[in-house]
């Protein structure tokens, strides 16, 4: 059994006996990583707060190949994202970064691009405004994608490649948008409209680390995460929706109530 030594995210924590966390990280070496952290719940217990969600550690642990649970040994939190937890908004809108990760990797296969992206989202999840946190989000997603390598296609048409013809159309299993002659090839392709359209191509281009505002983006809300929704769950075998999406929504609806 050799120790090893990589940085995390915390992706979600659960209690293990009386004392005891199990908690499942992203780590920048390893991919997903599962350790138990012995004592981790005792009020002097060494690893404090380090194993709640989203936190950036640093970590040392016994690592032992095809073991489905490891041992931590040593934490130091290297960022602890406080405002995702002292902000509902943010944490629901963490909780939802966190929890796509969790549909879209697998088992100890590091990625350092998207071990770098789920870092530098938190970090704008924890400073841009609440307006820009829903773009954010999309960006986040399309970005992960790219890396991912099912990015979709917003720029031509996926059956005939033409970039010319009117895009009305977007074909989740093709994985993007259809001209209207192709369109009664695809039937399962559902109507876009032409703003929907340029808005993701805007969004595909954008950067997590500055968010610019979309004024667009809040009016195409729905329409887009209908969109983005139906093409994950095509192309990301596990991805049945974001059981936060309905977080964000009733934490949104209950600020905005309550700012009224
Ligand atoms: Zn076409």
């Amino acid at each position: 059994m050799a120790l090893a030594k990589t940085e995390a995210i915390v992706l979600k924590s659960i209690r293990l006996r009386e004392t005891s966390k199990i908690a499942t990280l992203y780590t920048s070496d390893y991919g997903l990583v599962s350790v138990v952290a012995k004592g981790s719940r005792l009020p002097k217990g060494k690893f404090g707060a380090g194993l709640e969600p989203f936190m950036h550690i640093s970590i040392v642990f016994y690592m032992k190949e095809g073991r489905d649970l490891q041992f931590l040994s040593e934490l130091d939190v290297i960022e602890p994202f406080l405002p995702l937890h002292r902000d509902l908004v943010r944490f629901a809108y963490g909780s939802a970064v966190v929890e796509f990760i969790s549909c879209v990797v697998h088992g100890e296969e590091k990625n350092p691009a998207l071990y770098g992206l789920l870092l530098e989202t938190l970090k704008s999840v924890s400073k841009a405004e609440h307006e820009l946190l829903s773009a954010l989000l999309w960006i986040f997603e399309l970005k992960a994608c790219d890396i991912l390598g099912y990015r979709p296609e917003f720029s031509s048409c996926v059956a005939c490649k033409s970039e010319e013809r009117n895009l009305a159309s977007f074909a989740p299993l093709l994985g993007g948008t259809v001209c209207e002659r192709c369109l009664s090839r695809e039937p399962s392709a559902i109507d876009v409209r032409p703003e929907v359209v340029a808005c993701m191509r805007k969004l595909q281009k954008a950067s997590v680390r500055r968010i610019e505002p979309l004024k667009e983006a809040s009016s195409l809300g729905r329409e887009i995460t209908t969109l983005l929704d139906s093409f994950l769950a095509h192309h990301i075998e596990r991805y049945r929706g974001l059981n936060s999406a309905r977080m964000i929504q009733t934490i949104t609806r209950a600020v905005q109530a309550s700012s009224r």
